[in-house]
C-alpha cells in the first residue's frame, strides 16, 4: 500500500496556496492523514491530471524509424496511405501505445481516450494490442478504447462484425466516421452505430469532419438518435468542423441542441478547418474536450501529446490572449475532457482520486502560455514523475 502523502504549498488550479492530503489514493481531510510522506510543491500550480480525450495510440511511430510521408492531400488519400503503412511498417499496437502513454505521462496526462482501428485487413489485432498495454500500465493511466472503423464500415463488408467483436473483447466505446463523405449514407451509418451502442450498452464517439450544411445535417441526426436512445452524457462528436463554418444563428442553434442532449464536442483546434467558436460553445454550457489526435504517425508527423501545449494551441487558434480565456482552455484540457469522456472521481476536491500534475508557473495563464516542463506527476497518491524525470519503479518500455 502507498504511504499517506501531504503536498505542501500547492495552488489548486492557480488559486491560493493550500496543502493537499492524500490517503489510499484519494484526497482526504487533514485529520485523516498520519505518518505521511511530505513533498513541497513550492507554490506550483496543481492541476488534476490532463485528459487526452482523442488520440490514436495504435498508430504513433514514436521510437520507430522516420516515416517519409508522401501522402496526397485528401482524407481518402490519408486513409489509404495509413492502411498501406500499417501493412508495410508492421506497427505493433501494443508496443507503440505503451511508448505514447509513457511519453505523455511525463507531461501529466493521466486519462486517455484512444480510437483504435478496426478493419478487414487487421481485424481486431490493434484493439487486442492496446488492451494488453492498458492491462500492463493500468496503475499509471486510465485508457478508454474506441472501436474505430477508420477505413469505413458500410462500404467494407465484414467491418461491422469486427466492431461487434471488438466491443465483446473489451473496447469501451462505439466509434463512427464521416457518415456522408466516407460512409455515403448518413442515416444508415448513424442508425447502425447507435444500434450497436444500444445493444452493447456503450457510449458513442464519432469522427465528424463533414463541413457546412452536410455536417449540420449529421449533427442533427446525432442529436435525434441520442435523444431517442436516452444516451445523454454518453455521446461525443470529435472535430465537428461544421460548427466553425456555419453562419452565427445556425451555429448557436446547433450548439444549444448539442448542449441540451449533453453531447460533448472534442476539438484539437485543427489548422485544416476554421476554428470552432470556443467561447460561444463554453458559454452555452456545451461540454468541450480536447486531444492531440494522432501524434508522430503516418497521418502527420507532428505533436508530442502534451495537453498543456494543446491548451496553448487552442488559445492561439482562437485569437485568445487574456488570462480568463487561457484559464478556460486549461479547463477544457482537464475538467472538460473528464466530463466529455465520463470520468468518475475526477478533480482536486476531497474524495476525488489524487491524480495531479504540479506545473512550475506563477499563474494558470502563465502555465498555458509558457507550458513549462519539469513537472511533477502524482497518480493515486504516488509520485510517478518528479521534476520531469521518472520516479519510482516505472516499467521500461522496449
Ligand atoms: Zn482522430
Amino acid at each position: 500500500m502507498t504511504a499517506d502523502l501531504i503536498i505542501r504549498n500547492a495552488r489548486p488550479f492557480g488559486g491560493p496556496v493550500e496543502d493537499l492530503f492524500i490517503r489510499d489514493g484519494r484526497y482526504v481531510a487533514a485529520d485523516r492523514v498520519h505518518a505521511a510522506v511530505e513533498i513541497d510543491a513550492a507554490g506550483h500550480i496543481a492541476l488534476p491530471g490532463f485528459v487526452e480525450a482523442h488520440t490514436h495510440l495504435d498508430k504513433t511511430l514514436i521510437g520507430m524509424d522516420w516515416f517519409e510521408n508522401r501522402v496526397g492531400p485528401t482524407r481518402n488519400d490519408r486513409i489509404l496511405a495509413d492502411r498501406n503503412a500499417k501493412r508495410e511498417l508492421g506497427i505493433d499496437a501494443r508496443r507503440q501505445s505503451a511508448r505514447q502513454i509513457m511519453q505523455t505521462l511525463a507531461f501529466g496526462v493521466l486519462s486517455i481516450r484512444s480510437h483504435v482501428d478496426v478493419d478487414t485487413e487487421i481485424g481486431i489485432a490493434n484493439i487486442e494490442g492496446v488492451l494488453e498495454t492498458r492491462e500492463a500500465l493500468g496503475d499509471l493511466v486510465d485508457v478508454q478504447i474506441v472501436a474505430f472503423p477508420q477505413s469505413g464500415m458500410l462500404p467494407r463488408a465484414g467491418t461491422l462484425e469486427l466492431m461487434d467483436a471488438a466491443l465483446k473483447t473489451g473496447a469501451d466505446i462505439v466509434g463512427g466516421i464521416d457518415p456522408a463523405s466516407i460512409e455515403r449514407d448518413p442515416v444508415r451509418h448513424l442508425d447502425t452505430i447507435f444500434a450497436l451502442a444500444d445493444r452493447h450498452g456503450k457510449p458513442v464517439d464519432i469522427h465528424l469532419h463533414e463541413p457546412g450544411d452536410l455536417g449540420a445535417f449529421c449533427l442533427e441526426l446525432i442529436v435525434e438518435r441520442t435523444r431517442a436512445l436516452s444516451l445523454q452524457g454518453r455521446v461525443m462528436v470529435s472535430h465537428a468542423y461544421c460548427l466553425g463554418t456555419l453562419d452565427t444563428s445556425r451555429q448557436a442553434g446547433l450548439i444549444d441542441q448539442l448542449a441540451a442532449e449533453r453531447i460533448a464536442v472534442m476539438t484539437v483546434g485543427s489548422p485544416s478547418a476554421p476554428a470552432l467558436p470556443l467561447r460561444l460553445m463554453r458559454r452555452s454550457g456545451l461540454t468541450v474536450a480536447s486531444g492531440s489526435d494522432g501524434i508522430q504517425g503516418t497521418w502527420e508527423p507532428y505533436g508530442n501529446g502534451d495537453m498543456l501545449e494543446r491548451a496553448r494551441y487552442l488559445a492561439q487558434r482562437n485569437g485568445m490572449a487574456n488570462d480568463a480565456d487561457l484559464e478556460d482552455v486549461a479547463r477544457i484540457c482537464t475538467f472538460g475532457g473528464a466530463e466529455g469522456i465520463g470520468l468518475g472521481g475526477y478533480g482536486l476536491c476531497e474524495g476525488c482520486f489524487a491524480d495531479l500534475v504540479l506545473v512550475p508557473a506563477r499563474t494558470l495563464a502563465e502555465a498555458v502560455a509558457l507550458t513549462p516542463q519539469g513537472r511533477t506527476v502524482i497518480r493515486r497518491g504516488r509520485v510517478v514523475v518528479k521534476g520531469g524525470e521518472p520516479a519510482g519503479d516505472l516499467p521500461t518500455i522496449e
